[in-house]
């Protein structure tokens, strides 16, 4: 995917010194510190107030806004804080883009969000950064004053790891011509992250993978259209996983959901189910004995939360390894116990 840059510059004065700038080296980010104020509003309020302080580029969910040209030195660090010139040798107003994030309100975060990580992949391939150290939370350079961008990421479910984590992978996928991890869906190559109001056929296939793999959708159903249920859907699914609860379908997302698919998910967040299960009954407790049973060479690509002849043959299977275990092919506590004991060793 590729977003579109506005440049629409503010006029010379305190916030836009219209000195020029050095060689890039660095990329600092921020969020605006103010909910609800978009883009537009920033660049309205830079132009007229011209305070002495500004930053590049201004981003919302409709627009990725350039108020100063990059070639031009914006004030958005203070210049007397060390972290700067102890990591880059410089200070970052003479060295670094400033990119805000503008959220909260009406801003849709995941737009925001979405065109706040393309476009730092869009800078790292512009000035030849490197992902893993050129990029530098403003609450890093300046710790006691500031928590940007952290501030806006984390309330949804986004750490700084992650961020550039999700940065690396835009700028492989977008501008190194590598396709970073699952970025193939339905045997489609697609950007991530998925999120509210994409629409297509890799939509449905990650539909129908979240209903395999046991979480419902059901008003809409695998439609094709990732709408409100599916980011619920997409949130339990998270939660359920332990992964940041965004509603978003990135990477991890997409490889855990992988992985619960192919029977490799993390037993831990789903224990054995207690009580009796034997041929005939479905749901979620037998997918999750088949998940176990993959250990005694139950094929992963049986895993469909139905006992049926070859669950029960695995269970047999597995119960023949041991004399205490009665050999009847019924899941129960002394079978639980023993299939416990496998998956902890
Ligand atoms: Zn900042």
């Amino acid at each position: 995917m590729n977003f579109e840059i506005t440049r629409d510059y503010i006029d010379v004065g305190n916030s836009r010194p219209g000195v020029n700038l050095g060689d890039v080296e660095f990329i600092v980010s921020h969020d605006t510190g103010n909910p609800g104020s978009t883009a537009y509003a920033n660049r309205n309020y830079f132009q007229n107030t011209q305070p002495l302080a500004s930053a590049h580029t201004f981003i919302d969910d409709q627009y990725i806004l350039e108020i100063i040209p990059l070639s031009e030195v914006a004030y958005h660090v203070r210049s007397n804080v060390p972290e700067d010139n102890r990591r880059f040798g410089v200070d970052a107003n003479d060295a670094a883009i400033g990119v805000e994030l503008a959220y909260g309100g009406n801003i849709d975060f995941s737009g925001a969000y979405k065109r706040y990580v393309w476009y730092h992949a869009y800078l790292l391939d512009k000035y030849g950064l490197d992902p893993s150290t050129d990029i530098v939370a403003h609450s890093t350079l300046d710790p006691s004053r500031r928590t940007d961008p952290q501030n806006a990421l984390e309330p949804n479910g986004i750490s700084w790891d992650e961020f550039i984590n999700d940065v690396k992978q835009e700028y492989l996928r977008e501008f190194q011509g590598e396709a970073g991890d699952g970025t193939e869906v339905g045997g489609e190559a697609v950007d991530l992250p998925i999120g509210m109001g994409d629409e297509g056929s890799f939509v449905r296939e990650i539909q129908q993978n979240l209903m395999r793999a046991g979480v419902s959708l059901p008003n809409y159903g695998a439609d094709g259209i990732f709408g409100e249920e599916t980011e619920r859907a997409v949130m339990r699914f998270q939660r359920s996983y332990g992964l940041a609860v965004d509603g978003l379908v990135g990477p991890n997302t997409l490889e855990q959901l992988n992985q619960v698919l192919n029977g490799g998910s993390n037993l831990n967040d789903f224990p054995l189910p207690s009580g009796i299960f034997q041929q005939g009954d479905e749901g979620p407790e037998v997918k999750q004995i088949q998940r176990a049973l993959r250990h005694v060479n139950f094929d992963p690509k049986g895993i469909d939360g139905i006992y049926g002849p070859n669950t029960e043959d695995a269970v047999r299977r597995f119960q023949s390894m041991y004399s205490a275990l009665a050999n009847d092919g019924i899941y129960g506590p002394n079978t639980r116990r023993y299939l416990n004991m496998e998956l902890d060793s």
